[in-house]
């Protein structure tokens, strides 16, 4: 099916690696031009070569910055001509006990997980109305649905951003003007992130970690993790022409992970 995005553009945040890196190609492969970015110029760079290398026929722009930061955010938002699409993401909060978590931990995760996507929507949905066109996706977590206890900063932070977004997303001025706001709840995907977490639990509980990682994933009706390729090739729907009747929604991706009907 062709998902209607040729000449479009994108601003695909904290993309160089991972579920970030996948929407970005699922778009570039779809024609659509991308402005990524990440904090490491060299990751950043590489796969914004191997994204032209994907499709030579779109602009991809790489922008090296922190996207929690307003410079980050500036740099990124100035680097793209217009935002058709806008993927939200950046690393998630680290693991630990709220009771040894201070001010600046909370402030830290609201400012990269809720503060960050919210501002990124503030800038770029009213253009997006006015043309008639627009794409939001913001990659939170499976957490969001089924907290895991020991993420509590990245169950608050994004929990907070879900509130927010299922109130803007009805607004008439933009559902009724085909701008879309959806996010994209990741179970266990095969990134870099998730290899570190498994290879701290293994650690701690002394086992290795080839076989945390079996045990993880054993776990999982599907019966493994899902691949970064698979999570883009959704965001790309989700941002496709047909998927303009489809808002405020949150969509897990977890294998069969969550237990429930609903
Ligand atoms: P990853 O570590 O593999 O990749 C993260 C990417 O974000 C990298 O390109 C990194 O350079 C970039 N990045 C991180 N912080 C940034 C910042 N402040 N500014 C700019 N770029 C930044 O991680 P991932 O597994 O792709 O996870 C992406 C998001 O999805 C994270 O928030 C993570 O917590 C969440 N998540 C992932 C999983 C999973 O299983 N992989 C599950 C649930 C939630």
């Amino acid at each position: 099916m062709d998902l209607g995005l040729q000449g479009r553009w994108a601003l695909v945040c904290a993309a160089s690696k991972g579920l970030g890196r996948g929407c970005a190609q699922s778009l570039v492969a779809e024609g659509v031009n991308v402005v990524i970015t990440a904090r490491g110029a060299a990751d950043l760079q590489a796969t914004a070569e191997a994204l032209r290398r994907l499709n030579p026929d779109v602009d991809v722009r790489a922008v090296v910055g922190d996207i929690t930061t307003p410079e980050g955010r500036a740099a990124a938002l100035a680097a793209c001509p217009q935002v058709d699409i806008l993927i939200n993401n950046a690393g998630g909060p680290p693991p630990g006990d709220f009771r040894d978590w201070q001010r600046e931990h909370w402030l830290a995760a609201l400012d990269a997980n809720m503060l960050t996507p919210i501002e990124l929507i503030k800038a770029t949905v009213d253009a997006m109305a006015a043309r008639g066109f627009g794409r939001v996706v913001n990659i939170t977590s499976a957490a969001v649905k089924a907290p895991i206890d020991i993420l509590g900063l990245s169950n608050g932070a994004r929990s907070g951003l879900t509130g927010f977004v299922a109130g803007l997303a009805r607004q008439p001025g933009l559902a009724g003007r085909n701008v879309t706001i959806n996010n994209l709840l990741p179970g266990a995907f095969d990134t870099e992130r998730l290899q570190k977490n498994i290879a701290v639990g293994a650690a701690k509980s002394g086992m290795d970690v080839a076989q945390a990682a079996a045990k993880r994933s054993a776990a999982i009706p599907a019966q493994r993790f899902g691949t970064a390729e698979e999570f883009g090739a959704i965001c790309a729907m989700l941002c496709s022409a047909q998927a303009s009747y489809l808002t405020g929604q949150n969509i897990l991706l977890d294998g069969g992970a969550y237990p429930g009907a609903f």
